[in-house]
């Protein structure tokens, strides 16, 4: 995947970052793209949408060790401003360039429940008529795992100003994770 020339996007990266996770693992969480952290590191969810995520599952109930975690598009798009790389959000075209890998994540892992999280990771796995608002917090059909789901992707929590609306969010973030849980253990019994 290093040597990947799909899109331009390899071209101000530091670095590709694939997923991280058991191989066999139940639940595959898919984000947008890697951060500013995650594209020194290496490592998806490394940076504070990360440490988010992991107050979230924690509170859900869910071991994210047993998880496995990764992106719809695997370079870090951004722009800069001073000293500083700001997040772009990847183009359709960039993330169909790079669904090729996504699915050869899930297929390799095979996982019982995938979720996306947010509304690039919606379109590569569910594609265009999954819409992040419309469909939250409710299963979906798919043949790629038998738990299929969307909600919000954990930065955009970390964007909002206000303290009660972002309490208010991360609850309900935390609300669909727990429904995919649930879910999985249902498909399990
Ligand atoms: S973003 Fe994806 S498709 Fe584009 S160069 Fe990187 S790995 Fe390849």
């Amino acid at each position: 995947m290093q040597g990947c020339r799909g899109c331009e996007l390899y071209e101000e990266a530091t670095q590709a970052v694939f997923g991280q996770g058991r191989k066999a693992a139940e639940l595959m969480l898919v984000g947008e793209q890697p951060g500013d952290k995650e594209d020194l590191a290496g490592e998806p969810f490394v940076g504070p949408a990360g440490r988010l995520l992991d107050r979230a599952l924690e509170e859900a109930g869910i071991d994210r060790s047993a998880a496995y975690v990764t992106n719809a598009v695997k370079h870090f798009k951004w722009k800069p401003r001073g000293k500083r790389r700001l997040h772009q959000t990847p183009r359709a075209g960039e993330i169909e360039a790079c669904r090729p890998w996504l699915a050869a994540e899930v297929e390799a892992v095979k996982p019982q429940a995938v979720l996306a999280m947010g509304a690039t990771a919606a379109r590569s796995l569910f594609g265009t008529k999954v819409r992040v608002t419309k469909d939250r917090g409710r299963q979906l059909e798919s043949p790629l795992a038998p738990v299929a789901a969307v909600t919000i992707h954990p930065s955009a929590i970390l964007r909002l100003r206000e303290h009660d609306e972002r309490e208010a969010e991360f609850a309900g973030f935390v609300a669909d994770l727990e429904g995919v849980a649930n879910a999985l253990q249902g498909a399990a019994g």
